[in-house]
C-alpha cells in the first residue's frame, strides 16, 4: 500500500482514494465557483484549476495567472475544497503560499530547478508524468523534491505520446501497478488529458481505479463548446456526477 498525503485534511494513498475534479483553466469567479459547487456535490474532495497555463502557442490563452489564484483561494473559501494548480517558474512561488497542492505539469516534469525549490517545500507536490517520460524518468524527478526533504509527493499518469493519433496521447495504466512496485508515492490518473475527447474520459476512469490508481483527476466545465482550454475533453457538471459515481462504485467494489 502506498504511502499516504495529506492534502490541507484530506488524505490521500494508503488506503484513501479522491476525485480532483474542475476546469482545465479558471476564466472568472462565476466559473470556478459554479464548478466548484458542481463537482463537490458530485463527491470530488479537491479542486483543480490552472491559474498558469503551459500552452503550445503563445497566442492562446495563457490563464488569469495571479489573478486565477485569488479566485481558487477564493472558492476555496465558499466550498471548503482544497486547491491544486501548476506552477510553471520557481519564481512564482510566493504566489502559490496558500496554494495546498502544487501541481508540476507534464512540460516541467524535468525542470530539476524547479524541482529542488519545490523539495525544499513542505507543500504537497502532484508530479505529472512528461509527454515522453519513462517511469523510472518520473521517479528520478520525483527524487529531486524528495532530496529536499519533502516527502508530500503525488505521481500523475497523464498519457504519453505514441504513434497513435486518435486520442490525445495514449493512456499508460500499466503506469498504476508499476510506480507502486517502484515506490510508495500515492499514483493519480489524468484520463482527461491522456484521451482528449470526453465521452473517452469515463471508461478510462473507471479503469484506472481498477488498476489500482489512489485518486483520479478530472477536467469539468460548465459549457465545454466554449472553454478557454482543452473542451473537447472537459465533461460537463452532469457527466462529471455519472462518472463520480461509477468511479465511486469500482473503488468500493476494490476496498
Ligand atoms: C493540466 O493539468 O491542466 C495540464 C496542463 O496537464 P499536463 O501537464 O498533463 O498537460
Ligand atoms: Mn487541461
Amino acid at each position: 500500500m502506498s504511502a499516504c498525503v495529506e492534502i490541507s485534511g484530506v488524505k490521500i494513498g494508503g488506503g484513501h482514494f479522491q476525485l480532483i475534479a474542475g476546469p482545465c483553466s479558471v476564466e472568472s469567479k462565476e466559473q470556478i465557483i459554479g464548478i466548484a459547487e458542481r463537482v463537490k456535490s458530485s463527491g470530488a474532495s479537491v479542486l483543480r484549476g490552472g491559474a498558469f497555463k503551459p500552452r503550445t502557442s503563445p497566442y492562446d490563452f495563457q490563464g488569469l495567472r495571479a489573478e486565477g489564484i485569488e479566485l481558487l483561494l477564493e472558492a476555496r473559501r465558499i466550498t471548503g475544497m482544497p486547491i491544486v494548480t501548476e506552477i510553471l517558474s520557481e519564481s512564482h512561488l510566493p504566489l502559490f503560499e496558500h496554494v495546498d497542492v502544487i501541481q508540476v505539469g507534464a512540460r516541467n516534469m524535468q525542470n530539476f530547478e524547479l524541482l529542488t525549490m519545490l523539495g525544499r517545500t513542505d507543500k504537497p507536490i502532484l508530479l505529472k508524468r512528461g509527454l515522453a517520460n519513462t517511469l523510472a524518468e518520473l521517479l528520478g524527478s520525483a527524487e529531486y523534491i524528495l532530496a529536499g526533504g519533502n516527502r508530500n509527493i503525488i505521481l500523475c499518469e497523464r498519457g504519453v505520446r505514441t504513434f497513435e493519433t486518435y486520442t490525445r496521447n495514449t493512456l499508460d495504466l500499466s503506469a498504476v501497478p508499476v510506480l507502486k512496485e517502484l515506490s510508495d508515492f500515492p499514483v493519480v490518473v489524468d484520463p482527461s488529458h491522456a484521451l482528449g475527447i470526453s465521452r473517452l474520459v469515463g471508461p478510462m476512469a473507471m479503469a484506472a481505479v481498477a488498476a489500482g490508481a489512489d485518486g483520479v483527476m478530472i477536467e469539468v466545465h460548465n459549457d465545454p463548446a466554449n472553454a478557454l482550454c482543452d473542451g473537447a475533453q472537459s465533461l460537463t457538471p452532469d457527466e462529471f456526477d455519472i462518472v463520480a459515481e461509477r468511479v465511486r462504485r469500482i473503488w468500493s467494489v476494490l476496498m
